[in-house]
């Protein structure tokens, strides 16, 4: 899902350097920060560069750079955690999705709960 232009993304603004965050990786193709607003003692998003509306879009776009978002969060989880952790994608308003760039949140540091509902 795609309801934002690139121009008014606040995702491919922190992308290009035009909006702060606290920036914890940076790869050729995928950038990961830190949640505004942490949900745990690591929430860190992955999102690649290219902008992506979810990642359903992206997994048939370019599943080989889903695949990197993955596997940047991995080495996150493993740097600045236990490498214990829940990565997930909300895709969708009614999943919980606010920030129509595809982003996964990685959630660390702590003994995680699941109440998703
Ligand atoms: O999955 P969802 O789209 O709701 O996640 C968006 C996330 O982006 C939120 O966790 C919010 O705290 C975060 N955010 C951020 N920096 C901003 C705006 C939102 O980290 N400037």
């Amino acid at each position: 899902m795609t309801t934002e232009t690139e121009a008014d993304c606040l995702f491919c603004k922190i992308v290009a350097g035009l909006q702060p965050a606290d920036v914890v990786a940076d790869t050729e193709r995928v950038l990961a920060f830190r949640d505004i607003d942490p949900q745990a003692p690591v929430h860190v998003l992955v999102v690649p560069k290219e902008h992506h509306g979810d990642v359903s879009v992206l997994a048939a776009a370019d599943p080989e750079l889903l695949a990197e978002v993955v596997a940047v969060a991995d080495e996150i989880a493993h740097d600045l955690a236990d490498g214990q952790y829940r990565f997930i994608f909300n895709s969708g308003p009614r999943a919980g999705q606010s920030v129509f760039h595809v982003h996964g949140h990685v959630l660390a540091g702590t003994q995680l709960g699941w109440s998703p509902a």
